[in-house]
């Protein structure tokens, strides 16, 4: 099948659309303007391990994306992690939430997962290959193709579109994206209780602790914390003055009494969309897509849907 389809963004959506063509015969590349695939399904070597920094865990619910994560979990790329997390709140301390989905991590970090996703699938990325300019045509920073695909969050997304696409620049102008400080942290050893992961209520500084150790399967004494959008909000510019802050509120909500070895700050300017859409993503006659976790209800399994199906649907057009 003919067909040039460039994709901007190497995170799961953009794989995941990217895959999608290959698989039927159409020539694209991805470029990212990171060092590493995988977007905000980050991981991190730190002490000499690995640390996921950004998703903490994927679900799946429909179908086409259960394949997906079974084929990972026979081929042990993912691991079945947990149904069990626990809540805490000021009132009544920690206590166990009802048990949910199972929640899927990867014992060599969850980026792992959309690397797999680009080896296997033969998907050519193009790293540190930041996209700037899409203009009619549809170019990308000058040069033609049959497509071209955003697949990263809205507020980034439009910073490429020209003013040639005016109907896509207003579908993603003022979608709000919270922000989010990931605290990683290291201790000599475990010194809390039992938990894997443990959704804060009320509380100004934290919304979410989770034990890395349990999730990767190695038992590590590493915890990663995320803020609420509130706290990242005033310290987007300077992320490691939040560590002393981030760290005082885990050893609170967990009892830990101990210094950590280590800690570490990851900023997410844009964590996740603050409103849900209803259309799976964008595709205009104009030869444009836009894909990505904006284009449904933010989490992992809607990325890969979104880039999955815009993948197919531009696929459809060039049969
Ligand atoms: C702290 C945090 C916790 C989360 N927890 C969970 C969770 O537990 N479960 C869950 O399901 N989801 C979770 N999510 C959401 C989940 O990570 C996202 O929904 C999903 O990873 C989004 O994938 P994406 O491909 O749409 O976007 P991204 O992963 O953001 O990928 C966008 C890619 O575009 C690239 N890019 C940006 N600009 C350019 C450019 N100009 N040119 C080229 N490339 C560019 C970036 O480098 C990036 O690789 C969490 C997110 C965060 C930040």
């Amino acid at each position: 099948m003919p067909g040039r389809v460039v994709v901007a963004g190497g995170g799961i959506a953009g794989v995941a659309c990217a895959r999608a063509l290959v698989a039927a015969g159409v020539q694209v590349e991805v470029r990212d303007r990171g060092r590493v695939v995988g977007g905000r399904m980050a991981s991190r070597w730190i002490d000499g391990r690995i640390v996921d920094s950004g998703a903490s865990y994927l679900t799946a619910s429909s179908p086409e994306f259960q394949a997906v994560v079974e084929d990972w979990a026979l081929r042990g790329v993912a691991r079945a992690w947990t149904t069990r997390f626990h809540a805490y709140d000021p009132a009544g301390g920690l206590t166990e939430a009802p048990p949910g989905p199972v929640r899927y991590s990867s014992a060599r970090g969850i980026r792992s997962l959309v690397a797999d996703l680009v080896a296997r699938g033969g998907v050519r990325v193009r790293q540190q290959s930041p996209v700037t300019t899409v203009a009619p045509g549809p170019t990308v920073d000058g040069e033609r193709a049959d497509f071209v695909v955003l697949a990263m969050p809205d507020p980034q997304a439009i910073r490429h579109l020209g003013p040639g696409f005016a109907a896509a620049r207003e579908a993603v102008a003022g979608r709000a994206y919270a922000p989010t400080l990931a605290l990683l942290a290291g201790w000599p050893r475990r010194s809390w209780p039992t938990i894997d992961g443990v959704f804060v209520n009320d509380d100004p500084t934290l919304g979410w602790v989770c034990d890395d150790g349990r999730r990767r399967g190695d038992d590590a004494p590493v915890l990663v914390a995320h803020s609420t959008p509130a706290f990242a909000a005033g310290r987007l510019t300077d992320p490691g003055a939040a560590a002393a802050e981030l760290t005082a509120a885990v050893r609170r909500v967990l009892g830990i009494a101990d210094e950590p070895a280590w800690t570490y700050v990851q900023r997410w300017s844009f964590a996740k969309p603050v409103a849900a859409r209803d259309e799976p993503f964008w595709l205009s006659d104009d030869g444009l897509g836009l894909a990505g976790d904006g284009w449904g209800r933010s989490k992992v399994e809607t990325a890969w849907r979104s880039g999955d199906g815009l993948g197919r649907a531009i696929a459809a057009r060039l049969a």
